[in-house]
């Protein structure tokens, strides 16, 4: 694999929980991407970037080794991967361009119900089964605890039942499937999100920093975007100012008069959040009416 190559190549997860919102996200920025579901290698038709589809598990390393200049990745892989190289004595350069808006969850501890978890004490001379041992054993670390981290890498949450482990360490998001193995989270070792990673500067051609640096606004404006509103309401004039007030981010909003009519006037605003229920009804209360709150595509400047 030549690694001059003129093309961007970004490594995204081939399938799982980070594949849909990571090829979504390159779509939203404007990455037009012809991709075939068994291939490993996807091209965009319209920049130069080609997509490589792996396991999560190799794309901090394809980002570290510089096989890849981007990657989407879960924060939890990255600073497992990064912790076993560090412990390998290998390079773990690279650079969190940024967080992203998925991928959420969090890496717990849990225990069957049965088990009399008093604090992280109780995990003492305890085996933990974990897919994460680097993350896992820091943690024992920073907390006094001899434990022992026993590595699987799939089928965590049975460890316990099957009488490989004494509790987990696992991704949670809902806690639904804890809940149906009869495991209670005790202990949040790590919050994560996805991120957009890059390897280290110095080794990025010219041409492919100019790439990064238009793509990376672009991704600020759909995220940005995501979380906005535009609002748009009929207030009467004399309330301006407290329905202003009611309004989140709107120091300067757009006030524009309605045709036939003295009193009342339409408010427009771009909100950095979305309106509330109650808000809505607050403004109604002060005389408002044909409150609108409308989802935002994208966003720039
Ligand atoms: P691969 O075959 O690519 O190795 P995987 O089984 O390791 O896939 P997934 O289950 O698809 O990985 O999860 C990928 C990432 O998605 C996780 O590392 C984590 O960052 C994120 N994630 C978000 N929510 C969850 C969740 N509830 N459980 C597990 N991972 C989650
Ligand atoms: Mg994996």
């Amino acid at each position: 694999m030549s690694d001059n190559s003129s093309r961007l190549r970004i490594a995204i997860q081939k399938s799982g929980r980070l594949s849909d919102d990571s090829i979504a996200l390159l779509k939203a920025i404007g990455i037009k991407l012809n991709i075939r579901d068994r291939l490993l290698i996807a091209h965009s038709t319209n920049e130069n970037i080609d997509l490589l589809r792996v396991r999560d598990d190799d794309i901090p390393g394809l980002v570290m080794d510089g096989v890849v200049d981007l990657g989407f990745i879960g924060e939890n892989e990255l600073e497992e991967k990064m912790l076993e190289r560090q412990a390998a004595g290998k390079a773990a350069d690279f650079e969190v361009l940024r967080r992203l808006d998925y991928g959420g969850c969090r890496l717990s501890i849990a225990v069957p119900t049965e088990f009399n978890y008093t604090g992280v004490q109780a995990l003492e001379g305890k085996k933990v089964a974990t897919t994460y041992p680097y993350l896992l054993e820091r943690f024992f670390k920073e907390n006094g605890v001899n434990a022992k981290a026993v590595m699987l890498t799939g089928s965590v949450e049975v460890a316990p039942r099957a009488g490989v482990a004494h509790a987990i360490c696992d991704l949670v998001s809902t806690g639904a499937t804890l809940e149906a193995n009869g495991l209670q989270e005790e202990e949040v070792i790590f919050r994560s999100k996805a991120v957009l990673i890059q390897r280290a500067d110095g080794e990025l051609s010219d041409e492919k920093l100019a790439l990064i640096n238009r793509l990376v606004p672009r991704i600020d404006g759909v995220i940005q975007a995501k979380e906005s509103k535009y609002i748009m309401l009929h207030a009467p004039k004399a309330y301006l100012e407290q329905v202003k007030s009611l309004l989140p981010g709107a120091e300067n909003p757009t006030v524009l008069p309605l045709a036939g009519s003295e009193d009342t006037v339409a408010i427009h605003v771009v909100s950095p959040e979305n309106l509330f229920w109650e808000t809505m009804e607050k403004l109604k209360a002060l005389g408002c009416s044909s409150i609108l709150v409308m989802p935002i595509e994208k966003m720039m400047g």
